[in-house]
């Protein structure tokens, strides 16, 4: 699928199907993957779905465990599979994360990431996280 060719396609014309509309979705996806986001167009995530995942992860850092409080700015919302790897914004691939964790791994994979300080142990923590979470 050449998605700039559809993106583009679609851009100056009304969509007028459910065919094209998933279309359009889906090389938008591809669109984002390989050239980003605008600048500030980056899909936003609602207080309502942060709230949820933080009530999911208990309010700790899946990763390393701290405890965070919500609103804050050490507590960060994680894409488990980076959005520049393929990841979305829905819940399953969202967790939280303290900002070390966050910034640590940036846009790898979790199978990439040695842990924030590379130790064994971080990544056992990982896994248990993803086992109650995503598995
Ligand atoms: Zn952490």
């Amino acid at each position: 699928m050449d998605c700039v060719k559809i993106v583009n396609y679609f851009k100056h014309r009304q969509i007028l199907s459910l065919d094209e509309m998933n279309l359009y979705n889906k090389a938008m996806h591809e669109y984002h993957i390989k050239f980003g986001y605008e600048k500030g167009k980056r899909p936003k995530i609602s207080k309502p779905k942060r709230k949820r995942v933080f009530e999911k992860c208990n309010g700790k850092c899946v990763y390393c465990g701290k405890q965070l409080t919500l609103g804050t700015f050490d507590a960060c919302i994680d894409h488990v599979i980076p959005i520049a790897k393929g990841g979305n914004n829905e819940d399953d691939n969202l967790v939280v994360a303290c900002r070390k964790c966050n910034s640590s791994k940036g846009t790898k994979l979790l199978s990439e990431w040695e842990g924030n300080d590379g130790k064994w142990e971080l990544r056992n923590n990982i896994k248990r996280a993803l086992q109650q979470l995503i598995m």
